[in-house]
């Protein structure tokens, strides 16, 4: 697919404004939330809340017009998604507002009230009378949050290993959900919240593996869920953190994502498991893009300050009269572009209705590393100064290794993009 580098208006100007909010808002809150890492950022929630707001409602229109001419509880049809998607700029511009965002911080980022995965999950495989109830509290109202619980003690990369069971009450026709989820985003704003929801894997039947788990939503408040713990983490200490039980917890049978039907041929695995892989095809091109936004962070702020002792990069000069440090710095810009390029483009098929699945994957194995590796030779390059708490620096550090965690490890994402090179099945590779 032919890419084309020029953005359109909207965006440019969207970037430049949240660009703005990054420098004046989060970066002067940055290291008091990384110091009082329970506390919510509410002088940025509040700020950033009626632009999500648009975000949401302009997401949601979207969404519902590819169910045009179904039922309301009809997922949407098939032939409406590559014509409406078409015209879409929607994920070009979340990249570079996340970008923009996480360059102020990463972690107050990720405290921003909206509906995330749990939304994302909604949209890929929610009928529209589902998109319709859940997801226009979004659109109005006070801050809420969506969140995605699928990670469990003994279920991590291996989604297969899913214990939280769900089992219809025929009695009073409703789903009872019965387990335990940790390390969920936002979990606790997303659970305790009326408003809030929370995408909640469980399986409907354990000896079908993938293909017996159905994603559930289960709205904040929802007696029999509770919130159990609050995580404390190496960085992006100001995002919510939660580990979360179910205990008995009843959800209307409305509330199931996809088809309850296990036997059913057109349902098997697609409304379960794939309609997982959907989510996670949307959602790393945006943790990709929320490492680049760390990592241009770490590296602008070394290569001015270098650039005031008068290390610079000449323009031009051959490799062998470069010094080490002048190399480090070509070589962490590269990494930063490449990094971002891949992005891009995996942003870009998505908007165009293409697959994404190869690129989403590459986005995020590439970016991961990259604000690793970017932020590790900030912090050595700037020598004591880099390890100080007087910096932000070495907070760069310790938010840039989630990304290379979460939605998907290196690993993960690597053995994908393996896969689908190489054309190995998931069985044939793992
Ligand atoms: C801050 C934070 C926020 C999170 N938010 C969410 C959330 O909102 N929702 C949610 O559901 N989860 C969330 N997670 C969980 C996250 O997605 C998992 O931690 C991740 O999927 C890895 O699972 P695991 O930790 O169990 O590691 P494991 O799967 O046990 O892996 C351990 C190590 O082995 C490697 N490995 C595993 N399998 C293979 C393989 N086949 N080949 C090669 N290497 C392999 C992994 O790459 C990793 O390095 C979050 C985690 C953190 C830390």
């Amino acid at each position: 697919m032919p890419i084309s580098f020029e953005l359109p208006d909207e965006i440019v100007n969207q970037t430049s404004m949240v660009r703005m909010l990054a420098e004046q808002v989060m970066r002067s809150i940055s290291r008091h939330y990384d110091d009082n890492e329970h506390k919510r950022p509410w002088e940025f929630i509040n700020v950033i809340w009626p632009f999500i707001q648009q975000i949401e409602a302009a997401d949601l229109k979207r969404s519902l017009k590819r169910h045009e001419g179904n039922g309301a509880g009809e997922p949407a049809s098939a032939e409406a998604e590559p014509k409406e998607k078409k015209a879409s700029t929607g994920n070009l511009r979340m990249i570079h507002m996340i970008e923009a965002l996480s360059w102020g911080d990463a972690g107050i980022y990720l405290s921003t009230p909206a509906s995330a995965l749990g939304g994302a999950a909604i949209h890929a495989v929610g009928t529209r009378e589902q998109k319709e109830r859940f997801l226009t509290r979004f659109t109005r109202g006070k801050p809420k949050w969506g969140a995605m619980a699928m990670t469990e003690p003994q279920a991590g990369s291996d989604t297969s290993a899913i214990q939280t069971t769900a089992r219809l009450d025929p009695a009073t026709n409703e789903w009872i959900l019965n387990g335990e989820k940790i390390f969920c985003t936002s979990g606790s704003l997303a659970g305790k919240e009326s408003e809030g929801l929370i995408v909640v894997w469980a399986t409907l039947d354990k000896s079908q593996g993938r293909a017996g788990m159905r994603p559930f939503v289960v709205e904040g408040g929802t007696p029999g869920m509770e919130v159990t713990h609050l995580e404390s983490k190496l960085g992006i200490r100001a995002s919510d953190t939660a580990t979360i039980v179910f205990d008995d917890c009843r959800i209307p049978f409305d509330n199931i994502l996809g088809s309850p039907e296990l036997s059913d041929p057109e349902s098997h695995e697609d409304k379960g498991f794939k309609g997982a892989m959907k989510t996670f095809d949307a959602s790393r091109p945006y943790v990709a893009a929320s490492a680049v936004g760390i990592a241009r962070a770490a590296f602008e702020f070394t290569r001015d300050t270098l650039a005031a002792q008068g290390i610079t990069v000449p323009e031009c000069a051959p490799m062998h009269t470069l010094t080490a440090v002048q190399r480090d710095l070509l070589q962490m810009e590269m990494d930063l572009k490449a990094a971002w390029l891949l992005t891009l483009r995996s942003a870009a098929l998505l908007d165009a209705g293409q697959s994404n699945n190869l690129e989403a994957s590459m986005a995020k194995v590439k970016a991961g590393h990259a604000v690793t590796h970017i932020t590790q030779k900030c912090v050595e390059l700037l020598g004591p100064l880099g390890y100080s708490h007087e910096l932000l620096v070495e907070k760069w550090m310790r938010d840039a290794k989630i990304n290379d965690i979460f939605e998907g490890t290196g690993q993960i994402n690597t053995l994908i993009v393996a896969r689908r090179v190489l054309g190995y099945s998931r069985t044939e590779l793992k």
